[in-house]
Parts: structure tokens; sequence; C-alpha cells
């Protein structure tokens, strides 16, 4: 069906708003239309809901946030109705939370499975966006609002011959719904981000030999998970008020935030101590909550890295294991911070092997396993836990055309151009939700969806008012938030190293330079910015 035949029928679209994702993000802003009373459908890939937690079934998933600042904190009744098991719940409870969720507020009836979005091209006779799905749907509507997750376009190596080995092999975002038998077999780990270290602290009892093939060692830290007990639930019901107004007022959106003292004006004593504690305590504090300047300055952040590369030391038998695992190419917390439980442990056992591709790189996969510069390796499974095309990779992989027939994908060629993240020039009506240089993608998720969506709702119910049908983000105003992006990188160490923070993939064609992909101003600020925005008739962006 052409869009002409679309809405010409009745001249109005399929639907008000069409949302494509149906994970932490799309949950709530299908809530938020329905209690508009607005028409909505929401169109998600998989054939059910979750997002992240519905294609990332390999062993070990569970997020790094405390359960409880995870769930969504819109709900008092919600708060209090559902009961978190761990302090870091695991990757079914969090399924099972959001299917919760999705029953409690009736929101399946409005989700379409299996509707994975390939085209979205903007009309600008109709003012509509036509939406094409894999299947060979078309819809059309008014609004479309993206939730269609930051870490969703798996990537695997670009290697000669991954398609020829006859074992089984898989990305860890596929991991196969029905279970893989692990149990004696030869595996392969391929990539040691928070996935690889997830993945091969829970297997390396279980298989017969695990070999893990790591190009740049992570800086790692223990989670330290462990069960709620009665008394820890009662109290955690008791202060959510607390727990989220704590929340709100670090940069991360997470209970843990920077020790305001500098680290230089604390004695070596107390400044052992200090970090001793956070190495012994539960979560994100040991990255988060550490000396203001361990992330901006170099000499505070070699200190506390030679700390950790001590711990390290201290828990790897081999001192050449320990080594390897030890990053010297970029210092503590300047990529993501994976969290593990006896990850170190693992390599001591005697069906662990550690091989440093960036010394013996992979050069292709064979039949029976992997071809390394000097040896081959045979196995039953090669897991891919190589990472994702992070937060832009969603987008390009749906050809999305706004006006003038510029596509999204060739504007953000060379790094992402938005507004707040939420909006790009050339775009009407499509919100970017969680999408590039929003707060919600460096911070913990839900808080951030939640403020990415409370703002979006308010902007389409202030457009209904104002009987507004199109909205767009000026180029003035696009600019200088990028700028702004920008100089906010130069604030942290995070610019001194290749991640997907900087938006290098070398999975990824064109993905080796840098790309401000994230905003790392902090939630408190990115959260008084847009609501001033919005309290100034939406500064920035123009309304028809
Ligand atoms: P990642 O951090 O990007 O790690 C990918 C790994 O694969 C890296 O070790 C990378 O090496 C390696 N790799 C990629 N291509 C390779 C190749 N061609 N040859 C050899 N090695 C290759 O991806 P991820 O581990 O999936 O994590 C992504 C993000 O997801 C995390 O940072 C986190 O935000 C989120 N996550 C969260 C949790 C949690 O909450 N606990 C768990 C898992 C993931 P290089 O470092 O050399 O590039």
């Amino acid at each position: 069906m052409t869009l002409e035949s679309a809405v010409t029928n009745n001249n109005s679209p399929d639907h008000e708003v069409i949302i494509i994702g149906a994970g932490v993000c799309g949950i709530y802003m299908l809530h938020r239309m329905l209690k508009l009373g607005l028409d909505v459908t929401l169109l998600e890939a998989g054939d059910g809901p979750g997002g992240t937690w519905h294609w990332n079934r390999y062993p070990g998933a569970r997020f790094d946030s405390e359960s409880y600042t995870y769930g969504y904190s819109f709900s008092k009744e919600l708060l209090q109705e559902w009961s978190w098991s761990e302090h870091f719940a695991a990757q079914p409870e969090t399924l099972s939370y959001l299917k919760y969720v999705i029953n409690k507020f009736d929101l399946a009836s409005h989700m379409q499975f299996d509707s994975q979005v390939k085209a979205a091209t903007f009309d600008e006779e109709s003012g509509y966006w036509r939406i094409d799905t894999a299947e060979g749907r078309t819809l059309t509507s008014r609004y479309l609002l993206t939730a269609i997750g930051m870490l969703s376009a798996a990537t695997k190596p670009r290697l000669e011959g991954l398609d020829s080995f006859e074992g089984v092999s898989f990305h860890t975002y596929n991991w196969p719904e029905t279970p893989v038998e692990l149990k004696g077999k030869k595996v392969a780990v391929i990539g040691t981000g928070a996935t690889g270290v997830q993945v091969i602290q829970s297997i390396a009892g279980e298989v017969g030999e695990l070999t893990v093939f790591q190009r740049r060692p992570n800086w790692c830290a223990p989670l330290h998970n462990s069960p709620i007990s009665d008394e820890e639930q009662t109290k955690i019901k008791a202060s959510f008020d607390d727990i989220f107004a704590r929340c709100m007022k670090t940069p991360g959106g997470f209970i843990h935030g920077p020790d305001r003292r500098e680290f230089a004006t604390v004695s070596e004593e107390d400044r052992m101590e200090f970090w001793e504690n956070l190495y012994a305590s539960p979560g994100f504090g040991v990255w988060l909550g550490n000396f203001r300047d361990v992330l901006t300055n170099l000499d505070a952040n070699a200190e506390f890295s030679e700390f950790i590369a001590n711990k390290i030391r201290g828990r790897v038998q081999d001192p050449a294991v320990a080594e390897m695992l030890i990053p010297k190419d970029h210092g503590f917390g300047s990529r993501r911070v994976p969290m593990e439980t006896r990850y170190y442990e693992a390599y001591n056992r005697d069906n662990v092997q550690l091989v440093n591709v960036s010394e013996t790189p992979i050069e292709k996969i064979t039949k029976k396993g992997i071809k390394t510069s000097d040896a081959e390796y045979e196995f039953d499974i090669i897991i891919y836990a190589t990472g994702f095309d992070a937060i832009t990779g969603a987008f390009d992989r749906i050809n999305i055309t706004g006006l003038n027939g510029q596509t999204l994908r060739s504007k953000w060629d060379k790094g992402p151009l938005t507004l707040y993240g939420l909006q790009v020039a050339g775009f009407p009506n499509l919100i970017t939700l969680a999408g590039p240089q929003g707060a919600s993608v460096s911070t913990n998720f839900p808080p951030g969806i939640e403020n990415a969506v409370d703002w979006t709702t308010d902007l389409i119910k202030y457009m209904g008012e104002h009987n507004y049908k199109r909205v767009e983000a000026s180029d003035e105003a696009e600019q200088a938030w990028v700028k702004h992006v920008k100089e906010m990188y130069g604030h942290t160490l995070v610019s001194t190293t290749k991640s997907w923070f900087t938006g290098y993939n070398s999975n990824v064609e064109g993905h080796d330079i840098l790309r401000h992909m994230v905003y790392f101003g902090g939630a408190p600020k990115y959260r008084e910015r847009i609501a001033q925005i919005a309290a100034n008739d939406y500064e920035g962006f123009e309304f028809a």
C-alpha cells in the first residue's frame, strides 16, 4: 500500500502514535500515550516483550543497577507490589517484571509482535510517517517514537569463514531460547566486555574446556550480589521516596554518586581504607562513588587503576595470566566497568585458557574452530560476546527518511546530530527516545527513560492543546546541543580510549572515528535543561 492510498481513505493516519520497541522504554511510553487517550500501537521485532531482557538470555545475564532502582518509579502501587529477590536481579526475573507491568497496565493488546520495522518515511504533504515492516505491512502515524534500544544491534566480527563453522555458534544477544548443552563441551568465548565477563564466570564450571579470546582486557570489579532478605525488602519498600530522591541527585541516576573530596586531599592511609571499602561494597560504588577526580584526573586515575591491578594480581594465580587481564591502554572507569562475580578466579581453573588476540590475532573461523596467527583451536561451540553497534546501530538498521529525502543514516554518517537526544532537525514528529546524546544512554536506564518519556508526553499534550500538528528541532538549537555534548567529552577520561561510549566498533564499517554518542553532563543537569526548555514553550523546537 502506498502512503497516498493509506491516508486518502479517510485523510487521517492509521494511528496517532506509533512506538517502535517493547522494551523498558517502549512499555512506559505506551502506558503514557494510552493514559493521554491517544490512538497508539507498538511494533516489536521480537516474538515477545522485554527488549534487552527478551533477547539477552545468556547464562549470568543480570543488571548492575540495584534492582530497586531499576524498576519503574512512576507507580507507587507497582513499587509496593513487586518484590525483587536479589539486589542485582538476573534476566529471567527482569523479564517477568516487565511482563507483570504490561499485565498490570493492560498494555498487551496494543502491542504487535513479530513486526520488525524496516523503513520509516516522512511524507511532507500529509505530515505523516509511513512505517514499513519486514513482513510487508504499511502503517501510518502522526508521531513516530523510537524505543529501539541502545544496545540492540549486535555485531559479530568481520572474519573470514564465519559461516563455515560446523559446530554451534551465536552472538550472546541471540542466545538460543532452547537450552544450550554446555556440559563437557569445548567452548570459545570471543570478547571480554560486560557480557563476556558474565558468560565466562557463569559457564567456566560447567563446560569441558573454555578458551577465552581477549583483545583488550577491561577493568572489572566485584558486584557482591546477594538475596534480598524479608527485613531488607520491608526497608526498601518503606524508603522508595528516599531511594529515588537520591538517584535523582547523582550524575548517573544510580544510588552511587561521586565522593566530593579530591583524591589528593586525602591521606594515603584514608584513601586506601576508602578504596578497600568501595571494593568490598555491592554495585557501581567502586566506579561512580569514587573520589570525584578519579574519572577526570590522570594522576588520580592512575593511582586507582594500580589499586585495582593489585586486586587482580591477588586473585589470579598465574602472574602471566594476571598481567594479561590488567588493562594497559586505558585507566579504570574510562570504559564501562564490567561488574563480576569470581570472574578472575575462573582463570585459576585447569579447564580455562586465555588467548591474547591482540598479540596473536584471529585470522579466520574454520570448519572446526578458530585459527589465530600462531595456533588452530577446535571447538563445539563459539560464543560471540563481541558487543553492539551501540546506540545509533538500531537506527541505522531502519531506513529512516526525513524531509527532502534525507536519510538519518546519511545525516549521522560521521556521528549523531540531535537536539537533547530527543529530536533531529529534518525529521519532524520523530522522537528518538533513548537516542544518542540524551541522558538515558549514559545513566541508569529506567530513570533516564522515565524522564524522556514524561517529557515527550508533555510535548505531545502541549501540541494537542495548541493544535500543533508538527514539531521539529531547529538547526541552530541542534548545532548548539551537539557542540555542548562534544565539550562534555573533554571533561572525562572516556574520550581517551575506544569503546562504545566513543562510538568505536571494529566490526562496523567506518566506525573507526570518535563519535559523540552520549551526554556526559549528568542526569540532573540534563533533566533541568529539558524541563526549562519545555517551560520556555519548547525553545529550539519549531511547531506548525
Ligand atoms: P562490549 O563492551 O563492546 O565488549 C565487546 C567485546 O568484544 C570487547 O572485549 C571487544 O574487544 C571484543 N571484540 C569485539 N570485536 C572483536 C573482534 N573482532 N575480535 C576480538 N574481540 C572482539 O560489549 P558487551 O560486553 O556486550 O557490553 C556492551 C554493554 O552492554 C556494556 O558496556 C553494558 O553497558 C551493557 N551490558 C550490561 C550488563 C549489565 O548490566 N550487567 C551486562 C552486559 C552488557 P575490544 O575491547 O578490544 O574492542
